[in-house]
């Protein structure tokens, strides 16, 4: 650990925290061996400082989320406004606040035309454990009870509660709490650079979404519920699939009559040029689960959108749908979001990556391909990986995998920069703000710390 050593406040903080916080996605004993956690304190635009008051540029938006850039006054002004109103009412038993009334429209009207009624929740996570419950509530209500299971895929992220988690495809998640739940299965995902082989990417997203098909037969598809996928896989690694994939997926979900799921809660709201991953990628789904840039993490919000037919269904079948949460449609956190969707509006930030940044982004990650380290860059709007292999000749990674990713992740650091490690792929996810002078800076604090990778582990 470097630069946390300066302020004493910063180590009483730090300490205080090893006490008392038990921090999520954290290995407690290496955290303890490093003294406790980085303290950030701080942010502006596409910047963060730390408790000694150093500076950060965020290549990650937080957790993908901060698609607006941090110190946006007009969303600390609305989150205000609305506490002094209604700082808090629900929205069971057939009430509603107005935020959450004008946010559900605004979400509807930016969603494509079929995808009109809009349920909120807190996180990511909760949007898809509604999911769960939703789509099995669904079918009980058109009489076909049988169709019950989920497919997902094999390295997906749908978050970390029981269900959201049992979508994940993330055997180390799989691991700690004795899952996936029943009815919850996996196939291949389509991760060419990973695992295509010598099939060309074309080749292999056509053989990816067969595993979908081919799943969907061995279990008969009078037993499958729905097909979950993120539009380009997050956590996984920034996969970006081949062109062949989506177009082979809307196909199998219809042929079989499969609800389609397409989770946006990185996706959406401008980060891969369109609102929606699903426009970017041809995507036909059937539900949305959203959160993360509705708000831009200013305040917790997330959501799930539901096609017309099943809106449909619920209004004519009847009977009390009977999931909610307390803060499902929290007035102030509504108000946040509503207020983030008009800058990106206003603002023209999904045009902005569109047209401008996203090929600036995707050329300056190719400048780095001349790194031995360096197995391939790619990105998607303002998603970007890059991979750092053993073999570039032969794809060959690491093994085990994460251990250079990690050092990879704490020259970054060093470097002043926020990247993550997803194994050995090291991962880019700024916000929709960042300018090109600012791509520049961050692609050679990149090349810094691939750099001192490679001389520590050649060391
Ligand atoms: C982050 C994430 C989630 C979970 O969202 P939380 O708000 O962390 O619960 C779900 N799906 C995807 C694709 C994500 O990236």
């Amino acid at each position: 650990m470097t630069n946390l050593t300066s302020n004493p406040n910063t180590e009483e903080l730090r300490a205080i925290a090893l006490k008392h916080h038990l921090p999520p996605f954290t290995d407690h004993k290496q955290l303890a061996a490093e003294g406790g956690p980085r303290i950030i304190t701080n942010a502006d635009g596409c910047y963060l400082w730390d408790a000694n008051g150093r500076r950060y540029l965020d290549g990650m938006a937080g957790l993908w989320c901060v698609n607006v850039g941090y110190g946006r006054k007009e969303i600390a002004e609305a989150a205000y406004k609305q506490m002094l109103e209604l700082p808090y009412y629900n929205s069971f038993f057939k009430t509603a606040t107005p935020p959450s009334v004008d946010l559900a429209k605004k979400v509807a009207d930016l969603l494509p035309g079929h995808l009109n009624q809009i349920h909120f929740v807190g996180s990511g996570s909760e949007a898809n454990d509604t999911i769960a419950r939703l789509v099995r509530h669904y079918y009980n209500l058109i009489g076909k009870p049988q169709k019950k299971t989920f497919i997902s895929r094999h390295n997906a992220y749908h978050g970390s509660t029981m269900a959201s988690a049992s979508f994940g495809g993330m055997a180390g998640m799989h691991a700690q709490g004795d899952l996936p739940l029943p009815g919850f299965v996996h196939v291949a995902q389509p991760y060419w650079y990973g695992e295509g082989g010598d099939l060309s990417p074309e080749e292999f997203g056509i053989k990816a979404a067969k595993s979908v098909e081919d799943k969907i037969l061995e279990l008969g598809a009078d037993k499958v519920a729905a097909f979950i996928g993120e539009p380009v896989q997050g956590a996984g690694g920034v996969i970006i699939p081949p062109d062949t994939y989506w177009p082979e997926i809307n196909r199998i979900c219809k042929e079989h009559d499969i609800l389609l799921i397409a989770d946006e809660v990185i996706c959406g709201f401008g980060r891969t040029g369109e609102w929606f991953g699903q426009q970017t990628l041809g995507i036909n789904a059937d539900i949305v689960p959203m959160a993360k840039g509705l708000s831009s993490g200013y305040l917790p919000v997330g959501a799930v959108a539901v096609s017309d037919d099943i809106s449909k269904t619920l209004k004519d079948e009847g009977g009390e749908f009977a999931h909610g949460m307390t803060y499902s449609g929290h007035p102030v956190a509504c108000a946040a979001a509503l207020e983030n969707l008009n800058i990106i509006e206003r603002e023209n930030l999904v045009g902005r990556v569109r047209d401008d940044t996203a090929a600036y982004f995707n050329q300056a990650l190719a400048s780095l391909n001349d790194l031995p380290l360096v197995g391939e860059t790619r990105s998607l709007g303002l998603l970007g990986a890059i991979e750092l292999v053993k073999d570039k000749a032969t794809r060959t990674k690491f093994d085990p995998v994460g251990k250079v990713g990690g050092i990879c992740r704490d020259k970054s650091f060093d470097a002043g920069l926020v990247m993550r490690a997803c194994g050995d792929i090291m991962v880019l996810s700024p916000p929709l703000i960042i300018t090109r002078e600012q791509i520049d800076e961050l692609v050679l604090l990149v090349r810094e710390a691939v750099d001192k990778t490679m001389r520590e582990i050649a060391a």
